[in-house]
């Protein structure tokens, strides 16, 4: 039976997506609940709860709320195209829509012209390729106006994912995969219980790119405290250098509350590094780096100053390209070095 009254737009949308999806107002397409993994020290997303693949039957159950919605607001929109005025008039049809977790998100995403869309939660290639091609083909065929479609994966994942189905997968319309690195040294991958090795983050970006995606991968500074950030940083940039990504992004070590990493700095088994020790560990990556993408800043807790008080680097999600650019970073970290309180 299908849904009626409200109940017609019901769709699911989780709560994480990286900084540059939310800028381009990404489309919120929930696949799975959580990470399958969770044990990363330093990581709180997914904590208390529990992994879930959502069936295919759900998920383009989902989306086919959202077109409804989406053909609704149209009808209702002076001229048929989306606009304040036609939202005005569905919430004053059904007041719940403001109470609904995703219209919002939907609404902007319509309104910015429906370009980008994200796929939750934490690691989606862990779907049978066959069911991951199915919703795809739904997406990108429910909404035509989508250029670029991108997801979280771990590394892991890819290498277990034979060539042919990350083929297959791209091909129906998987662009990019954002994968978090954090470190390219074993000791501190260990330490930080990241389930993947050195050498397996090595495999699994390679492969990526042999497959076709566009592929972001993250990293975070400081995640080697006071004891490891050398070593953290110069095999970051050697695995850097041999996955040659399109995109290296940083995000900053910062404890979060509630975490086993955040514990341990707080009873002094992990010494976090100062922000310019911090800074002087991100001078040794950025100098060791022979990549020929773009370097990005554009994670929040980037928070280093230059000597105007304003942001050491810039936030823009395309960054700083490489090798062109390089100087640059590391002249704005001298910058950066010189200015107190950091
Ligand atoms: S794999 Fe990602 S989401 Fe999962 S625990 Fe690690 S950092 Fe968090």
């Amino acid at each position: 039976m299908n849904p009626s009254g409200v109940d017609k737009y019901a769709f699911e949308t989780g709560v994480y997506r990286p900084p540059s999806e939310g800028g381009s107002d990404s489309l919120l397409i929930r696949l799975t609940r959580n990470c399958p993994w969770n044990h990363c020290t330093f990581c709180g997303m997914y904590k208390t709860e529990k992994f879930q693949v959502r069936s295919v039957e759900e998920i383009k159950g989902d989306i086919n709320a959202m077109a409804a919605l989406r053909d609704d607001l149209a009808t209702l929109s002076p001229g048929a195209t989306v606009s304040h005025d036609g939202a005005m008039a569905l919430i004053g049809k059904y007041p719940e829509l403001n109470h609904h977790p995703g219209f919002a998100m939907f609404y902007h995403w319509l309104l910015s012209g429906g370009q980008t869309a994200f796929l939750q939660d934490a690691n989606s290639l862990i779907m049978k390729t066959g069911q991951l091609v199915e919703v795809l083909e739904h997406l990108r065929h429910t909404f035509p106006s989508i250029v670029r479609v991108t997801t979280y994966a771990r590394a892991k994942t890819i290498v277990q994912k034979s060539l042919d189905d990350l083929k297959a997968i791209r091909a129906a319309g998987l662009d990019r995969l954002h994968v978090g690195l954090e470190s390219g040294d074993d000791e501190v991958l260990h330490k930080v219980r990241k389930g993947a090795t050195a050498e397996i983050h090595i495999e699994g970006g390679r492969k990526a790119l042999a497959a076709g995606f566009q592929l972001s991968e993250y990293w975070m500074p400081g995640l080697g405290g006071k004891a490891l950030w050398e070593q953290h940083a110069r095999n970051t940039a050697r695995v850097l250098n041999e996955i040659d990504p399109h995109y290296i992004r940083s995000r900053p070590m910062r404890p979060w509350p509630g975490t086993p990493l955040a514990r341990e700095a707080a009873d002094g088994a992990f010494e976090m590094l100062t922000p310019a020790g911090q800074l002087r560990e991100l001078r040794l990556t950025m100098a060791e780096l022979s990549v020929t993408g773009r370097v990005c800043f554009d994670h929040a807790g980037n928070y280093w100053k230059n000597s105007r008080g304003r942001h050491l680097f810039s936030h823009s999600y395309e960054g700083y390209r490489f090798p062109q650019e390089k100087q640059l970073v590391l002249d704005l970290i001298d910058e950066g070095l010189k200015v107190g309180g950091q």
